[in-house]
Order: structure tokens, then C-alpha cells, then sequence
């Protein structure tokens, strides 16, 4: 009898172990485990309960950081839609009220309120875009496309602007017949952003340069400035949306009146949709560089 006990004793205490976890984790303890050593077929069925466990416990986490980045980007995108809508309100009141018959102050709200409509159709127009770049809703065409007409498309939208800052704009001329494997348009966009940038921060007498080459993987293309520089505390987030660097937001009195941070995270979804990769590097009063590697084809 004493023999039989302790067989049976070996039998269910495993079999009660993986019960005791199930049940755990039926109560919702995702960290519950069976550690049951056996090698027979108990000790199988534990091994794959808690490889289920393990892989259960790491899709919630998952999951719960999605939903945390979710509710992060959620309550940017409205603070970020509150304050034009705020001062678009505050203008109404006042055109309605105290400035109701100065012609003067009239046309001026008027023209602030036009800034501050395109700036939410823009924000707008952007978040949508990144957001369906992010879910692959967007089909990319990728085609290899001449580097140098990518380039120069890119560049045409910023000539006037570099030459009222006084910024030297040029291309490094690209190797003949090289092509950039990319959605056209889409890589356009991108590196009118990176330029766009590297055009805003770059002073008087700067220069920006934007090139590509060959790389045995793809091709790499850059747009680099001798401008401000990003501080290495912001350099980790500049790809965030929303992410303003410091001196940006100091130096414009937080005013933000030309972009919102969302430039450089569609940039980065860009890239990713083409599955490539980019990378900054800055020194602070030195300049920026930013490099896209893109896959061949
Ligand atoms: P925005 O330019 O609208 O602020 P971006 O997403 O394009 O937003 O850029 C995020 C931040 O990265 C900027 O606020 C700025 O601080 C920094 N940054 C981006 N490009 C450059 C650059 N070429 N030189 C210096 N700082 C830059």
C-alpha cells in the first residue's frame, strides 16, 4: 500500500501542478507557470503549457505597449489640434466682440486665421498619411527611378528658400546611370522633408548637400547641413512624432509656426515601407547628416 502511495503520489502531484497553473492563469496570472520535471508525457504537456504561457505573456505586453503608444500619440495629435482650434476660437470671439468694427484688426485675424487653417489641414493631411503608411494601407510602386532626377525633384522645391536664407543648396552629382530603387513620389516626399529641415536650421552663409551611391546592399542617399545641429538629448527622439528638439521650441517661443514634429516620423515610415533604414548623426553647432539605406531590388 505504502509503495502504491508514493506511485501514485508521483503521478498526480505533476498532473496537479499543471491544474494549479491552468488555473492561475485562467484567473488571469499570466505569469504562472507548471514546473513539472518529469520526461514523460505529464512533463511534455507542462513543457508546452508554459512554452503557450511564454508566448501568451509576450504578446499582452505587446500589446499593452501598442496601447500605450496608441494613447501617447492619440493625446499629442489633440494637443497638437487643440491649439490651432483654440486660436482660431479666440480669433471669432474677438472679431465678433471688441474688434468688431476695426477694419484693421479684422484683416489681420482674418490672415492669422488662414495660418492657422492651413496649419490643422496640414497636421491633418500628415497624421493620415502616417497613419496609413504604418498600416500598410499605402501600395508602394517601387521601380529604380534615375538618383539624379529623384534628387533634383527633391531639391527644385527648396532652391527659392535656400536662396533667400543665403544656405548653398547643391547635389553631389551621382554616379552616371545610378537609379534608386523607391516609390518615386513617396521618396520625394521623404527627402523634401530631410531637405526642408536641413534648409529651416541651417543659417545664413550655410550649405546643405544632398547626394546618393551605390552600397553592395542598395543604395544610400543623404541630405546633410552645416547648420545648428541636434542636441544628443534629442537625437534618440527625433524620429518620434510629435518631437520638437529643444532649441527648436525655445528659439521659435514655442510658437511652432512651421511644422509640428511630424516631418522626420514620415520620413522614417517612409523608409520603413520601402524597408529600409535611416540613421542621424549631429554635432551641436557642426551640422546634421541624415542616410537612408534602401534594398536593391
Ligand atoms: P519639425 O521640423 O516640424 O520640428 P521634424 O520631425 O521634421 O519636425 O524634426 C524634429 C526635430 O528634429 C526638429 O524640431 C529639430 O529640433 C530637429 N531637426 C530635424 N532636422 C534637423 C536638422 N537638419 N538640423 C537641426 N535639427 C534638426
Amino acid at each position: 500500500m505504502i509503495v502504491g502511495l508514493f506511485v501514485s503520489q508521483g503521478l498526480t502531484s505533476p498532473i496537479r501542478k499543471l491544474n494549479t497553473a491552468a488555473r492561475r492563469m485562467g484567473d488571469g496570472d499570466l505569469s504562472a507557470r507548471a514546473h513539472v520535471r518529469s520526461e514523460d508525457e505529464i512533463g511534455e504537456l507542462a513543457n508546452q503549457f508554459n512554452e503557450m504561457a511564454d508566448q501568451m505573456q509576450r504578446s499582452f505586453s505587446e500589446l499593452a505597449a501598442e496601447r500605450d503608444a496608441l494613447r501617447q500619440f492619440i493625446a499629442d495629435a489633440s494637443h497638437e489640434l487643440r491649439t490651432p482650434i483654440t486660436a482660431l476660437k479666440n480669433f471669432v470671439e474677438l472679431m465678433q466682440g471688441p474688434a468688431a468694427r476695426d477694419q484693421e484688426a479684422q484683416a489681420e485675424f482674418l490672415n492669422e486665421s488662414q495660418t492657422q487653417l492651413d496649419r490643422l489641414s496640414w497636421i491633418t493631411a500628415n497624421l493620415l498619411d502616417l497613419s496609413r503608411l504604418d498600416a500598410h494601407l499605402v501600395q508602394l510602386d517601387i521601380e529604380p527611378h534615375s538618383a539624379e532626377d529623384v534628387l533634383s525633384s527633391a531639391v527644385a522645391l527648396f532652391r527659392t528658400r535656400a536662396q533667400d536664407r543665403g544656405v548653398d543648396l547643391t547635389i553631389d552629382p551621382p554616379e552616371a546611370g545610378l537609379t534608386i530603387p523607391c516609390d518615386s513620389c513617396r521618396m520625394e516626399m521623404a527627402l523634401s522633408n530631410l531637405i526642408d529641415n536641413a534648409v529651416k536650421y541651417t543659417p545664413l552663409g550655410g550649405a546643405v548637400h544632398v547626394g546618393a551611391v551605390a552600397t553592395p546592399a542598395g543604395v544610400e542617399v543623404w541630405v546633410q547641413d552645416t547648420g545648428a545641429g541636434i542636441a544628443p538629448e534629442d537625437l534618440p527622439h527625433v524620429f518620434e512624432r510629435f518631437y520638437r528638439g529643444r532649441q527648436t521650441t525655445a528659439a521659435q517661443g514655442g510658437a511652432l509656426p512651421d511644422g509640428s514634429g511630424l516631418g522626420l516620423a514620415i520620413v522614417q515610415s517612409v523608409v520603413q515601407a520601402h524597408n529600409g533604414r535611416i540613421e542621424v548623426e549631429s554635432t551641436p553647432g557642426v551640422g546634421s547628416r541624415f542616410t537612408i539605406w534602401l534594398p536593391g531590388l
